[in-house]
């Protein structure tokens, strides 16, 4: 897969992920139960989930290891909300199609270190990676955002530093929208969806089948349903 298409189908999964959750139209700042969106408010709350990833407290378990693994979940979470945050910019300042937004997410500067360099965790710059993280929480909080410039640029380089580049991005991407669609499919809106099966969260189980084997999303699918079954 080409760089264009891997963010092109990330870009295409969202809106149709909002367009289904929020409603069409969910673009002017409104969902269709007339809840106001804020995601902006979205990046920096799941940016405090990542730094909870953290052994940030000085007074409590003070020897405790990073945990990389929700790191990563955590990325991938702010992840939505940037794009949500882009397609909405997009849509309502009339600044283009998909390939245009694609085109121009693909110029930012460090997305090309981003596409070719395997991230890198390094435990010993914690607290460097924390100012970074709170970084792209300011940004969220001042009334002008430089989405490019700014924002994108800084969640690149983050993310690296967090060991998730483009493909580990879009791996786990489509993981967490097969997984939603796994659960609006088994009766998540209406209640009767199981979140914990024998003991793991769904989450937990999605992650060890992605770890021993690499598959698409028809193939995770079926794997979800089998273990679900049981
Ligand atoms: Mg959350
Ligand atoms: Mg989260």
């Amino acid at each position: 897969m080409t760089n264009v298409e891997y963010v092109k189908e990330m870009f295409a999964l969202q809106q149709k992920l909002n367009d289904e959750t929020n409603g069409i139209g969910w673009e002017n700042g409104y969902t269709k139960n007339d809840r106001i969106i804020n995601w902006r408010r979205c990046i920096y709350m799941e940016s405090a989930e990542l730094i909870d990833s953290f052994n940030w407290k000085h007074w409590k378990d003070i020897n405790k290891a990073t945990d990389w693994d929700n790191a990563t979940i955590e990325v991938v979470d702010i992840w939505h909300f940037v794009m949500s945050l882009l397609l909405e910019d997009y849509k309502v300042n009339d600044r283009g199609d998909l390939d245009k937004l694609v085109d121009d997410v693909l110029d930012v500067q460090g997305f090309e270190r981003f596409s070719k360099e395997a991230g890198s965790r390094d435990a010993a710059q914690s607290m460097e990676l924390i100012n970074d993280i709170e970084s792209i929480m300011h940004m969220t909080t001042t009334s002008h955002i430089d989405l490019f410039d700014g924002l994108l640029k800084e969640y690149f380089s983050m993310s690296l530093k967090c060991g998730v580049d483009l493909k580990t991005l879009y791996k786990f991407y489509i993981a967490k929208n097969v997984l939603n669609q796994f659960r609006q499919d088994h009766g998540y809106k209406e209640g009767t969806y199981k979140k914990v099966w024998n003991g793991k969260e769904d989450n937990e189980v999605m992650l060890e089948i992605l770890d021993n084997e690499s598959l698409g999303s028809k193939e995770l699918y079926a794997a979800l349903e089998k273990v679900y079954k049981n």
